[in-house]
């Protein structure tokens, strides 16, 4: 790949709408001093506010909680046990956000800290109120810096690696974009460091056992993440229609040099978030309820609108929020399918009202759309 190719191929960082960055450990900290790499996350710092004044949406996954805050506990060498690896990590949190949170300042970002657990992530109500959170956070621009809740997650329900953790925010949230920032800058045919021949590959398309042979055990020194991991996060990424890049970090602006043609690696999707959402939904093999919509309603999905609590008739089954329901026209045909943003019972109690008076029927404020279109797929018969 040329200088050129690798700039048209950043595009992709540059045009995405939302993009993670995962910022490794071995970045953040120095290993030597355990002391924060100031001046280099200051340049990071400085890339993440470009994205923003582009209109981008940025989340921040950052690693170094542990080795900023071993130091401070003088828990110097070796490898920790698990319950010195929480508490290095409850003593580096702190100063981590400190940190962002004075550097995003100067650029008049405001910084939001999300702590999570792989509970937070797996377990559908958590999955969706964690969304919900960042979400919000994006739309009121800011900049969630995310890390995992070391201090709580035990061996067993822990992720340990920010690889695949960021990936799930990604997938969460509908990224199109994420960068993997590394100590290394991208896949090689083999390690690299064992093989000076191993080729460096720019871009995959499909994640084959090949490719997965190829992320060997190499593995990083200061964080928990290897090639595996990062193999493991592309994976889901790619699963969720976003583009996902592994580049050196160790770099002043880490992030413009990826758009000025830095050597990477990118793993591109077949699919965009949006279209691998909606195929999720239309293949739903069993729709948890169904909710039957009047003419007007049918008219409005068929547009493209949402479909709003006024144009609903009635609604069957156990659904909570969250869940995938059938969209019934008047005689009963299905004619689209969606995510539910209310459960039965307060489903029942919205119908055919309006969307201002939810607040006053269920005694909190949900969303003004019963099935968001973002949330919806029109079946062939509409
Ligand atoms: N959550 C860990 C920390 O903040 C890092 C996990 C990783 O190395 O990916 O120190």
């Amino acid at each position: 790949m040329t200088i050129a190719d690798r700039k048209t191929a950043a595009r992709r960082l540059t045009d995405a709408k939302r993009v993670i960055v995962k910022v490794g450990s071995s970045l953040l900290v120095d290993g030597e001093k355990g002391r924060l790499n100031r001046h280099w996350l200051e340049s990071l710092v400085a890339d993440v506010a470009t994205f923003r004044k582009r209109g981008q949406d940025v989340i921040l996954v950052s690693s170094g909680a542990i080795a900023l805050g071993r130091r401070h506990l003088n828990l110097n060498a070796g490898k920790l046990r698990l319950e010195e690896s929480q508490a290095a990590a409850a003593v580096g949190q702190i100063r981590l956000a400190h940190a962002y949170k004075e550097l995003l300042d100067v650029h008049e970002i405001t910084v939001a800290q999300i702590l999570l657990t792989l509970g937070d992530t797996e377990q559908r109500r958590r999955y969706l109120n964690a969304r919900g959170t960042l979400n919000t956070l994006l739309s009121l621009g800011s900049v969630p810096v995310i890390n995992e809740n070391d201090t709580v997650a035990t061996a067993e329900i822990r992720y340990g690696d920010n690889d695949r953790l960021a990936a799930r925010v990604a997938q969460m949230v509908g990224a199109d974009c994420l960068v993997l920032l590394s100590d290394i800058d991208g896949l090689y045919t083999a390690n690299p460091h064992e093989h000076p021949d191993a080729e460096f590959i720019s871009r995959v398309l499909e994640i084959s056992p090949a490719i997965e042979a190829m992320a060997g055990g190499v593995s990083s020194t200061m964080g928990s993440g290897g090639m595996q991991t990062k193999i493991a996060a592309a994976k889901i990424a790619v699963a969720a229609g976003c583009h996902l890049c592994i580049a050196k970090g160790a770099y002043q602006h880490p992030l413009k040099r990826i758009e000025e043609g830095a050597r990477c690696t990118w793993f591109v999707p077949s699919s965009t978030p949006l279209a691998t959402r909606k195929q999720w939904i239309a293949g739903t093999l069993k729709p948890a309820g169904a909710i039957t919509v009047d003419e007007g309603a049918v008219r409005a999905l068929a547009g493209g609108k949402s479909l709003l609590p006024a144009g609903v008739t009635r609604a069957v089954g156990r659904f909570d929020r969250g869940d995938t329901v059938s969209i019934l026209g008047p005689d009963g045909t299905e004619v689209a399918r969606g995510i539910c943003a209310y459960s039965d019972g307060d489903a029942a109690r919205i119908i055919g009202r309006k969307s201002i008076e939810i607040e006053k029927l269920l005694g909190f404020r949900g969303r003004d759309e019963i099935v968001h279109r973002d949330d919806l797929v029109l079946l062939k018969t509409v």
